[in-house]
């Protein structure tokens, strides 16, 4: 009877999508229940499709931006569209769902008194004067731009936290996660990583925005789910917030050249325009991640593309 009394309620909001399915995954195979709150906007029932049997899992369709009473004793709050084609298809709806999305997730914690944690972003930097990126750093976001809608939305949930923490005594959890990238990736959402692989599959040219020497730190998404759960064991009182992602930084052209030669690809290279407020560099300062959790990823990058290839391929091009 011990194991059925250890095993927890968790809350994933945004479960369908990328990231989130992958956390189900992990926290069923530790032993615990899973509640999935979803409202499919960016996610699917295919990235959960093969939980759906398991009892201890359940999907609920709901909207973060309206209130949830359900009884749990964790939260993931990874509710939100997170790449710029879709947090920009409905700007306002994108910073309701951070913004109120937050609210009544913190108001359901502080109800059930459940630990919760937030996933924010290195989009909290902006485009960062300040490099690498450590915790510390305040950011320089245009609050007026394309990109406000997510970044303002993600900087005001993180307000919010510390204010019920301080407010309410919640036990709050706040990441920074930086670029991440796997398999059940959406396909078109216009990120780079799969953008460049499926460009490269099909042997279409690979759309470079700007000159390429943007670069980015991509992180595996086992490695960073890994983060996720480590950070969430923490004593209560460590808050964050705290950088996930991998310090190993690229420019897109040395991404580009990289997709090219593991897929062997025969396409070749064309630049696009440089969409508005693109941040110039981004690489995560993980050395808090590192002293706090003994976290670091572990996957090299031509090794993460190599999986996220097999699985563009076998699920696309099968
Ligand atoms: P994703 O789009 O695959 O997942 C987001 C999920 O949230 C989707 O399933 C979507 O349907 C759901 N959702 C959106 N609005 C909702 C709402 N109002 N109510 C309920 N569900 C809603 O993106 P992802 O890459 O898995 O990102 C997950 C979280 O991690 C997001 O909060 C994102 O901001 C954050 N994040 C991701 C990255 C990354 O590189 N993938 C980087 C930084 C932060
Ligand atoms: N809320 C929720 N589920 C709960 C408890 C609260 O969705 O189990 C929502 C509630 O609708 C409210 C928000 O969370 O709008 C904030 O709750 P809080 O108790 O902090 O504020 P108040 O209800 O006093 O506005
Ligand atoms: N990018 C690119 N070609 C693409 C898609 C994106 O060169 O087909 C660039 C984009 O301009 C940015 C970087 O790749 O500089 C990462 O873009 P993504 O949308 O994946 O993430 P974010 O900008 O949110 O970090």
């Amino acid at each position: 009877m011990q194991a059925l009394t250890n095993r927890k309620r968790v809350l994933v909001t945004g479960g369908a999508g990328f990231l989130g399915s992958h956390l189900c995954d992990r926290l069923l195979a530790a032993g615990n229940d899973v509640l999935c709150v979803d409202n499919f906007f960016t996610g699917s029932r295919d990235n959960v499709l093969h939980l759906l049997n398991n009892p201890h899992f359940e999907l609920m369709r709901h909207d973060v931006t309206f209130p949830l009473y359900v009884e749990v004793d964790e939260i993931y709050n990874l509710a939100c569209p997170a790449s710029p084609i879709h947090y920009q298809h409905d700007p306002v709806q994108t910073t309701k769902t951070s913004v109120i999305g937050a609210i009544n997730m913190l108001g359901l914690a502080k109800r059930v008194h459940a630990r919760i944690m937030q996933a924010s972003t290195s989009e909290v930097y902006g485009d960062p004067a300040v490099h690498p990126q450590p915790e510390e750093y305040w950011g320089n976001v245009n609050t007026i731009g394309p990109r406000a809608c997510y970044d303002e939305g993600k900087r005001c949930a993180e307000t919010l936290f510390f204010d019920y923490h301080r407010q309410h005594r919640l036990d709050i959890k706040v990441i920074r996660i930086f670029n991440t990238y796997g398999p059940r990736m959406h396909p078109s959402d216009g990120r780079v990583v799969s953008n460049f692989i499926i460009q490269a599959l099909k042997g279409e040219p690979i759309t470079i925005y700007g000159d390429g020497q943007q670069t980015r730190s991509f992180c595996y998404v086992d490695d960073l789910i890994e983060g996720f759960l480590r950070f969430m064991d923490t004593p209560a009182g460590i808050t964050g917030p705290i950088n996930l992602g991998n310090p190993g930084e690229f420019t897109m052209l040395e991404l580009a050249e990289k997709v090219i030669r593991l897929t062997r690809s025969s396409s070749t290279i064309e630049h696009k325009p440089l969409p508005q407020d693109d941040p110039k560099q981004r690489r995560p300062d993980i050395a808090k991640a590192r002293a706090l959790m003994d976290w670091e990823p572990a996957v090299p990058l031509d090794e993460g593309l190599d999986r996220t290839i097999a699985y563009f391929r076998g699920r696309f091009f099968g």
